[in-house]
C-alpha cells in the first residue's frame, strides 16, 4: 500500500473544502518543522499572521513559543507545530466541534501517525480537549503527561495566554522546563 506522505497531506490540506472554514481563508496552514520530531505542538487554530503567510505560529504567540523553546535549547526547526483546525476561523472564533472533527479526522490524525513523536504538547484547551477528556481543566492538568491510547500527552496553556496576562510567561516557561525530564523518563521507560 502506498503511504501518504506529510507534503501531501499538506497538498490535500491547501486544496480542503471539507469544512465551512475554507471560505473565509487566505491561505490554509498544515503546520510544518521536523518530520521525525520527539516533540509535536498542537494549537487551536490559524489567526491573521498565520493566515496571511500559511505558516503556524508566526504572530506573537509564535515569538512567546519560541522563547519558551529557547527554555529548553530548542529551536522551531526541531519540532513539528500545527493545529487542530488548518484554516483561521473568522474573526478569531472559536473553532465549532463539526470542524474540529473534520479537520483532525482528515488531517491532525494522520500527522501525528506519520511524525510518531514521542510526546504530544496540547496549546490551550481545544487542542487538549481534542485528545483528553472534556472533564478536565486545563488550570488543574497543565504540565502533567497524560498517557491515552498508547501516545503521552502533555497539556500546556497556549502561549497567547501570556499575551493577555504577563504573568502567565514564568508559569508556561516552567511548565516547558518539564518538557525534558518527561522525554528522559519516555526514553527509559522505551528501552
Ligand atoms: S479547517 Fe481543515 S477541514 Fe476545514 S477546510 Fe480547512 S483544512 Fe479542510
Amino acid at each position: 500500500m502506498e503511504t501518504t506522505t506529510l507534503e501531501q497531506i499538506a497538498g490535500q490540506i491547501k486544496k480542503c473544502t471539507l469544512c465551512p472554514l475554507a471560505q473565509g481563508r487566505t491561505h490554509a496552514v498544515p503546520g510544518e518543522g521536523n518530520p521525525h520530531a520527539e516533540l509535536l505542538f498542537i494549537g487551536e487554530g490559524p489567526g491573521q499572521k498565520e493566515d496571511e503567510s500559511g505558516r503556524p505560529f508566526v504572530g506573537a504567540a509564535g515569538k512567546f513559543l519560541e522563547q519558551m523553546l529557547t527554555a529548553i535549547n530548542l529551536k522551531r526547526e526541531d519540532v513539528f507545530i500545527s493545529n487542530v483546525v488548518k484554516c483561521r476561523p473568522p474573526d478569531n472564533r472559536d473553532p465549532l466541534p463539526n470542524e474540529v472533527e473534520t479537520c483532525t479526522t482528515h488531517y491532525l490524525f494522520k500527522q501525528v501517525e506519520l511524525i510518531n513523536p514521542k510526546l504530544i504538547i496540547t496549546l490551550g484547551r481545544h487542542s487538549m480537549h481534542r485528545f483528553l477528556p472534556e472533564e478536565f481543566k486545563i488550570s488543574e492538568v497543565h504540565g502533567k503527561p497524560f498517557r491515552r491510547h498508547g501516545r503521552v500527552y502533555l497539556p500546556l496553556y497556549h502561549p497567547a495566554a501570556a499575551l493577555y496576562t504577563g504573568s502567565m510567561r514564568p508559569l508556561q516557561i516552567k511548565d516547558m522546563q518539564r518538557v525534558p525530564l518527561i522525554l528522559k523518563k519516555l526514553k527509559n521507560q522505551a528501552s
